[in-house]
């Protein structure tokens, strides 16, 4: 029997026609469009790449992304600057990072300045604080991808043993986190995890979030698996996952394929927390303006 296949596109579509009449609902009420940030350093490579299927996504439903290109050499402060003036800005609902950043500059001492309540990617320390803490948060896009994509599919969670390849900070940690929010019972695996095809072939659900071509092969998988797989391995073959796709579906119970799989449900995802952030910002200058109504009303009383 060959695997279930868990195919990203239809989910994505099903988002993108709920994020689209969620904008235009917002337009109705006579607010601009909602703008998406895209703060990018290096022009070409896979920061364009990154940045161009994001803004396509964007437009798609009626976001309107702008790219931030900061000067070469730009420092700290400077780019502090940069980024507290799209916090302030009402219009700017989402606030993301093409990486990779300049290379005088650390990542985490560049994401710090983004406001978290515009942090769509959920890059911030407190957002994956929030997030450990199963408290509402924005999450890292592709783990938010990991999830949509395995409801859509109705594979339960609740109770199961998921097993997660990769801890890093964007998809191994916090696909971990939500997994567990959802009652799995989880386990992480890394590069230093010894025999990793005894815990992988444990996994009811296993997530591979590695960046290595074909690290899991069938022998490594449970029959009754269910197989996501994240990676995005650029190869003479073209762009392919990190599962052995060929051999492991004829063996498990569903896969998701490279490309076509977690990939477009992640831009998505990323555009769905824009339009969340959207939303947010649109009921609070509504609170304000009837409040500042209010207070207009009771000067004008006195
Ligand atoms: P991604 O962006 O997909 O999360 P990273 O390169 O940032 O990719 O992280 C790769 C993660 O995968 C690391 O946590 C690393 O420990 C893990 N990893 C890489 N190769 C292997 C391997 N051969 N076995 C187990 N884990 C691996």
């Amino acid at each position: 029997m060959t695997a279930r296949l868990l195919d990203g596109r239809p989910v994505a579509s099903h988002m993108w026609r709920d994020l689209s009449s969620r904008v235009a609902a917002l337009a109705e009420t006579g607010a601009a469009p909602p703008r998406l940030a895209i703060i990018i350093f290096e022009r070409g490579g896979s920061s364009a790449v990154y940045a161009g299927g994001i803004a396509r996504a964007a437009r798609s439903v009626g976001v309107e992304p702008f790219e931030v290109e900061p000067p070469d050499g730009v420092s700290l402060p400077d780019l502090a600057a940069r980024i507290g003036a799209l916090n302030r800005d009402p219009s700017v609902a989402g606030i993301v990072i093409a990486q990779p950043v300049a290379a005088h500059l650390e990542l985490p001492r560049v994401v710090e300045l983004i406001d978290p309540a515009k942090d769509v990617d959920g890059a911030t320390p407190l957002n994956a604080g929030r997030q450990a803490r199963a408290e509402a948060a924005f999450v890292p896009a592709t783990a938010l991808a990991v999830m949509r994509l395995l409801h859509h599919y109705e594979v339960p969670i609740a109770g199961r043993r998921a097993v997660v390849v990769g801890r890093s900070p964007v998809v191994g940690r916090p696909t971990a986190e939500l997994l567990l929010s959802a009652h799995a019972s989880v386990m992480l695996t890394h590069r230093r995890t010894r025999n990793l095809a005894r815990e992988t072939r444990r996994a009811e659900i296993l997530v591979v979030a590695a960046g290595s071509p074909n690290l899991i092969r069938a022998e490594m998988v449970n029959r009754s698996a269910v197989v996501v797989d994240c990676g995005i391995n650029v190869t003479e073959q073209g762009i392919v996952g990190d599962v052995d796709f060929e051999a492991v579906r004829p063996v498990v119970s569903a896969i998701s394929p490279v490309p076509g799989g977690v990939g477009p449900v992640t831009t998505m995802c990323l555009i769905e927390q824009t339009v969340r952030s959207a939303e947010a910002l649109h009921a609070r200058a509504e609170q304000d303006e009837s409040l500042g109504r209010f207070a207009h009303r009771s000067i004008s009383l006195e």
